[in-house]
């Protein structure tokens, strides 16, 4: 993507660094501002801000580096009709010339109280996490750090904003952000501080729904507010609403604290607008299809997303790593723990699909062996980028296309969190002699009083002096092995001390059924080595393998299959038939204007993965799926 400016940015920043220290000790501004919302089916959304200000020079920042995108990813092209006034008259802007979302300007003598306007012009590509749609006819997500500048010079909690939003007729909203006043379509908000603010995205629609998911005897108030294209679409069932119930009670048992007034779960659903999920400290942003809640397999592939962003609240809010925890959105992170942040909660939101219900045991495992698979062994990008750099290199990584994963490697730091993890539990098992396991860690790692969202960093080093707590281990050694292996092979250690292991056979598991039925897809991966779209588009060739060998390489598309037109079915039945001749397989391939046939010489059959049972060992991956709330 265009966002590779944080070396350019380095320069512009320590000034920045410097004045923050010497103004943190002022009071504030309270800064006003008007969020008009009421166009967001026409794709554009009005901002006016005023601001008071002292006379002299001044800098205007526009939000770069996004929390939970890891990038700086700040949609700046889509700032548009700045214009700046005091006393009715105009007051002429700057672009800083490396920062491309800096404004330098002079307040005139006089003036107290900046007027800003602009626009913010909702894209309508699908992809780019928040950056993406974000608006459709029926419904829209509100991320106000896309509608609002701030002053530079001050840490964005010294910032204090009272934001109001209108909305369009008619149309219901949920958001974290406490409200202080609602006249018709015009929400008035308490005055939150500018991270607490940028951390409150607002969803709302005509389509609106709010489930309530708060558990018996649970104090703090937890819902779920979805927005939805359609009416259908909003109809969760009880049996679900009771899973998302249950998912509450289970991270109460597992964290033993929260660090929230309430937590609004918000859900939008629309095939519309980008999809992913965002978390927040009292809320999260997650955004997929609109069928999601009614159709079963939608279902069955969301299930962890709900639950990864909930654990955020504790993972990556609460607790976050010191390198990702830069005081303003100028400020660039690193993003060398998220094998933590992301890789751990990748983990524990698995491990709580299962425990609320959202998965069953069968379903997590499924997940697990996809996992496995996906990292090795066949997977090239292993041998030359170790899974530090992967998360090194995030902020660009989260923006590489899908062709050539398999080489370049992927932000899969998410994946492989979950092998991780998974070895980190029972190395603490092993250690306690089954007494202990990485529950206990979480309980002690992130817990504490509830103080309301209050953001606690940490380091490497005091991550490492709690797991010892736990379990004394030569954890360092254990994290730095795994950090910088280039070997082909996943890390299985913690699958195979659980009592199971991966296997491969030619029966396909019904989630990767689920995900290729949904996305158009066709995973041939474990064969020959492809990942195709429906229409035969090449979406991946892994390096090593037979298609690759032959010559095949994203990009390029399948058309026939030994001389019978391309469809999934026909490679699926060609690769069985294969195992029972000689003769190869023969890929008519159209490489952009040209065709060409190439013989991929492979029978193994059709190749999946699946986590299974290691006879004589004890199962304690089922001992962990279990429900907290059950033992
Ligand atoms: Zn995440």
């Amino acid at each position: 993507m265009t966002r590779l400016r944080s070396r350019i940015c380095l320069f512009f920043i320590m000034p920045f660094a410097f004045t923050v220290l010497s103004l943190q000790a002022q009071t504030a501004p309270i800064i006003n501002l008007e969020v008009d919302a009421t166009q967001a089916p026409q794709n554009i959304i009005h901002s006016r801000m005023s601001m008071p200000v002292s006379p002299g020079p001044l800098t205007l920042c526009y939000p770069k580096w996004i929390p939970g995108e890891h990038a700086p990813d700040g949609p700046i092209v889509d700032l548009t009709g700045l214009k700046l006034s005091a006393d009715g008259q105009t007051i002429p802007w700057r672009r800083d010339l490396l920062d491309m979302f800096a404004f330098h300007v002079n307040v005139p003598a006089g003036v107290r109280t900046l007027e800003v306007s602009f626009d913010y012009v909702e894209p309508s590509a699908t992809s780019g996490f928040t950056a993406g749609a974000s608006t459709t006819e029926k419904l829209a997500v509100i991320s106000w750090n896309q509608n609002l500048l701030y002053p530079a010079g001050h840490l964005a909690e010294d910032l204090v904003y009272k934001a109001t939003l209108k909305l369009p007729a008619g149309w219901k909203f949920g958001t974290a952000l406490p409200v202080a006043n609602q006249n018709g379509d015009v929400v008035e908000f308490r005055p939150a501080s500018l991270n607490r603010l940028v951390d409150s995205p607002v969803i709302s629609g005509q389509y609106f729904r709010v489930v309530d998911v708060t558990p018996p005897g649970e104090p703090i108030h937890h819902e779920i507010d979805m927005a939805a294209d359609s009416e259908a679409a909003l109809d969760m069932s009880p049996a679900l609403q009771q899973d998302y119930t249950n998912l509450v009670a289970e991270t109460g048992k597992l964290f033993g604290a929260r660090h929230y007034r309430d937590y609004h779960f918000l859900l939008t659903l629309s095939n519309h607008v980008a999809q992913f999920g965002l978390e927040h400290h009292e809320s999260d942003d997650s955004r997929v299809n609109e069928v999601s809640l009614i159709d079963p397999q939608q279902r069955e592939l969301m299930a962890f997303l709900l639950p990864h962003e909930f654990v955020h609240s504790w993972n990556g809010k609460f607790r976050r790593p010191k390198d990702l925890s830069p005081p303003y959105y100028e400020a660039p992170m690193k993003t060398d723990m998220l094998w933590v942040y992301e890789g751990l909660t990748e983990y524990l939101g698995d491990l709580l699909a299962a425990r609320s219900g959202l998965w069953t045991p069968e379903q997590y495992r499924q997940s697990l062996a996809l996992t496995s698979a996906a990292l090795g062994p066949g997977r090239p990008g292993r041998t030359w980028r170790p899974l530090q750099d992967t998360t090194d290199a995030a902020q660009s990584l989260y923006f590489a296309p899908a062709e050539w994963t398999n080489w370049r490697r992927g932000v899969d730091f998410y994946d492989e969190g979950v092998l991780l993890w998974l070895e980190v539990n029972m190395i603490i098992n092993q250690q306690t002699h089954g007494k202990k396991s990485l529950d206990d860690f979480c309980r002690l790692f992130y817990g504490g009083p509830n103080k309301g969202p209050q953001l606690k960093p940490y380091t490497f080093q005091e991550l490492v002096d709690v797991l010892n707590q736990i379990a004394p281990y030569p954890w360092a050694d254990f994290f730095h092995k795994r950090l910088d292996s280039t070997s082909s092979e996943a890390p299985l250690g913690g699958i195979e001390a659980s009592g199971w292991k991966v296997v491969y056979t030619d029966v396909e598991p019904p989630l990767l059924k689920a995900s290729e039925q949904v996305h158009d897809s066709m995973n041939a991966a474990y064969s020959i080595g492809l990942l195709l779209k429906d229409d035969g588009t090449i979406e991946d060739s892994i390096v090593t393998m037979p298609a690759y060998k032959a010559g095949i390489a994203p990009g390029m598309k399948l058309v026939a299959v030994n001389g019978r037109s391309f469809t999934p079915e026909v490679l699926r039945a060609a690769l069985k038939a294969g195992k029972d001749t000689s003769q190869p397989l023969r890929l008519l391939v159209l490489n952009d204007d040209y065709y060409k046939t190439y013989d991929v010489d492979y029978h193994g059959g059709e190749r999946y993965p699946h986590v299974v049972r290691e006879s004589g060992r004890r199962d304690l991956l089922d001992q962990i799926l279990k429900p907290l709330a059950s033992r």
